[in-house]
């Protein structure tokens, strides 16, 4: 008898098929065929039984994973997902969607998956149900805890490490484990992450705090009846995220992060500016309201123009002289100091070859490696192999090629 155990995995016998989930909320499917060819199986919900020798459950269960891993899907939003693992051969910098972003500052991005739970109506990043991206990634935690300490180390100076997923990092269901490892790098002075709180339990933020976790970065942009539901694109209405954001203020820092999208939530933003003082801890130190300008991107959902910046600013100006609140911020406010930069392998323009690895987040897209960074590949007709291609950007070692 071979029993093959898993602590991220999930079995469920379902109409012939065997379920099997992962992180919570990522799956896909064995049939019971598949199964019984490695040899009599008895399923449990960790656990897989095989009557059969060891050797032969070992080598056959991970060709049969393998291929479940190359059909699962997110159950959130529908998508193909990719498992970005060490053993994938996917390097975690070099797209702006997963792993590390480093932008040569002391602050350094951490982004463990895509996919978000909301679609809210101004969503620079087109996540949630009702965006256009065709597939999500969720990355390793230990190889994206390991590659993080490997930058930190780099930078040799104190660092933040921030968890700003493209989408929500609360359905990261390693999220503690993620916030424990990055703590325990000698340089982390702070750990903050964005979320949108629709997910945050009192119990999870409590042990995201107890894990290392110094800030929430809580995004409201709608706070009277109808208006969280209405920015969020969503059912979701704004009591939980009201009763959340103002017992994660008991706990730890929070900043209460609405976007301003002119002529949708202007009557919020003051609201929004008073409910922040009304939870605010008195020991917090810094801001506790980071008030965006909507802006405009390609890949964005752009219901309205966006106000010019120095507009912006005069409001938030004359909006601080009202309310007695610090909202004009800079990286100071943040502690954020320039910092060595990541050395970057390729320029834009160069020439490379790379070996494609996977599908990207957009159709036509696809994900290469080369010289320990991920290219994302624009328009690639090619599903496999090897690949010359040019760059086309290659910002903050975040790049972009189209294939030649
Ligand atoms: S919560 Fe953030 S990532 Fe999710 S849809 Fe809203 S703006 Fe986009």
């Amino acid at each position: 008898m071979a029993e093959l155990e898993f602590q991220d995995l999930e079995f469920r016998e379902e109409n012939g098929k065997v379920r099997v989930n992962f992180l919570k909320i990522f799956y896909f499917y064995f049939t019971e065929e598949e199964l019984a060819d490695i040899g009599p199986c008895k399923v449990e919900l960790h656990k897989l039984a095989f009557n059969c020798p060891e050797k032969r459950a070992n080598s056959r269960f991970y060709n049969l994973l393998e291929k479940g891993f190359s059909a699962m899907k997110n159950s959130i939003n529908g998508r193909k997902a990719v498992y970005i693992h060490r053993n994938s051969g996917i390097p975690l910098m070099g797209s702006n969607a997963f792993g590390i972003v480093d932008r040569n500052t002391s602050c350094i991005e951490v982004k463990p998956i895509t996919g978000c739970n909301l679609d809210c109506i101004f969503c620079s990043v087109d996540e949630g149900i009702k965006g256009k991206k065709s597939t999500d990634f969720v990355v390793e935690e230990e190889y994206l805890a390991d590659e993080f300490r490997k930058v930190a180390e780099f930078k040799g100076c104190e660092v933040e490490a921030h968890i700003n997923a493209n989408g929500e990092p609360l359905m990261y269901s390693r999220i503690v484990e993620l916030i424990r490892d990055l703590k325990a790098v000698p340089n982390v002075k702070t750990i903050s992450i964005d979320t949108n709180a629709t997910m945050l339990s009192r119990e999870l933020a409590l042990k995201m705090r107890d894990a290392g976790l110094t800030r929430f970065n809580i995004s409201i942009s709608g706070i009277s009846p109808g208006m969280f539901s209405k920015m969020s694109g969503s059912n979701v209405t704004e009591g939980h995220v009201k009763e959340i954001a103002a017992y994660c203020a008991q706990i730890a820092d929070v900043i209460i992060a609405p976007v301003w999208v002119p002529g949708i939530n202007d009557s919020e933003i003051e609201k929004i500016i008073e409910f922040a003082k009304s939870i605010r801890n008195p020991s917090q130190k810094g801001p506790f309201v980071g008030i965006q300008n909507f802006l405009s991107y390609p890949h964005g959902r752009n219901p309205v123009k966006g106000m010019e910046m120095d507009e912006f600013r005069e409001k938030l100006s004359a909006l601080e002289k009202k309310h007695s609140v610090k909202l004009l911020l800079s990286k100071d406010d943040f502690v954020i100091a320039p910092a060595k930069k990541i050395p970057k392998p390729f320029m834009k323009g160069q020439t490379i070859e790379a070996e494609i690895m996977c599908e990207g987040r957009f159709p036509g897209e696809k994900i290469a490696a080369a010289q320990d960074r991920n290219i994302t590949v624009l328009n690639c007709k090619k599903e496999s192999g090897r690949i010359r291609v040019k760059i086309i950007r290659s910002k903050h070692n975040i790049f972009l090629a189209k294939a030649i």
